[in-house]
């Protein structure tokens, strides 16, 4: 019998720190606490916490298949530095090979629902799959990311898979600010990904995610502004999302 509950919740709540808030919960529930990380800021954040906190995190990324080479270095960069190992979770080939025959290599251009497809083969299968090994998923989601994301619970337990099991979803830094992310990877000499560090004339990434489906956003832009941009202006604002964190409640 699982032992994720409602009950979770209701303990940790009080754990306000999110270096023992990662440091708990992973040496509670050792490999079955995994953080989920597309390489961003809050991401590494995080992985730099649980390490000061004294525990080895379980850290998966979901490879599409399509992201930035730098992101592929990047990981490298990460896995030297804190000494860990970062599961690369890809797409079943099978099904990257179907969509692409039957609707093409770039079908996200066409409509917000072949976009929605192509994020659900390339990432949310594939996350749903490293799912069914976990207990405690770590997510890098803030409050300030988006109109969408600003009602992100720091705790909360969601259901998975056709049976659905209870997961307990974490937010560590779901308070924390862009500001406040950014004093903490330079206060800790955390390394960054590259692109993140890149400025043009005020234009600047602040979101990564796949090629193309990812570009700068400009001064003043919203911040989800560079993903799927040929989309804004279509009703999403900036609550463009991948599927990966959109709960049923939410689709309903
Ligand atoms: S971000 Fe673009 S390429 Fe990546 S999975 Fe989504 S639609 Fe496909």
């Amino acid at each position: 019998m699982s032992t994720i509950s409602e009950k979770l919740v209701t303990e940790f709540s009080s754990v306000e720190s999110p270096e023992e808030l990662l440091g708990q919960l992973i040496k509670r529930f050792g490999e079955r606490a995994a953080i989920g990380t597309s390489g961003q800021l809050t991401g590494v954040a995080m992985i730099d916490l649980a390490i000061k906190a004294g525990v080895t995190p379980r850290v998966f990324t979901i490879d599409t298949l399509k992201l930035f080479p730098e992101t592929y270095t990047y990981f490298e960069t990460l896995e030297s530095h804190y000494n860990i190992k970062i599961e690369r979770i890809q797409p079943d080939p099978e099904k990257v090979q179907g969509m692409v025959k039957q609707h093409g290599e770039y079908l996200f251009f066409d409509s917000k629902a072949k976009q929605e497809f192509c994020c659900h083969v390339r990432k949310v299968e594939p996350n749903e799959r490293v799912l069914n090994s976990v207990d405690v998923w770590f997510s890098g989601l803030r409050k300030d990311q988006s109109g969408f994301r600003k009602e992100t619970p720091r705790l909360e337990i969601i259901h998975h898979g056709r049976d659905e099991r209870p997961i307990l979803k974490v937010a560590p830094m779901v308070d924390w600010t862009e500001a406040d992310i950014r004093k903490y990877i330079t206060d800790n000499n955390v390394p960054t990904h590259p692109l993140l560090e890149w400025e043009q004339d005020g234009w600047r990434y602040e979101s990564l995610g796949c090629t193309i489906c990812t570009t700068p956003m400009g001064p003043h832009e919203a911040r989800r502004a560079g993903r799927w941009r040929w989309f804004n202006g279509q009703g999403d604002g900036d609550n463009k999302e991948c599927g990966l964190h959109v709960s049923p409640k939410d689709k309903a």
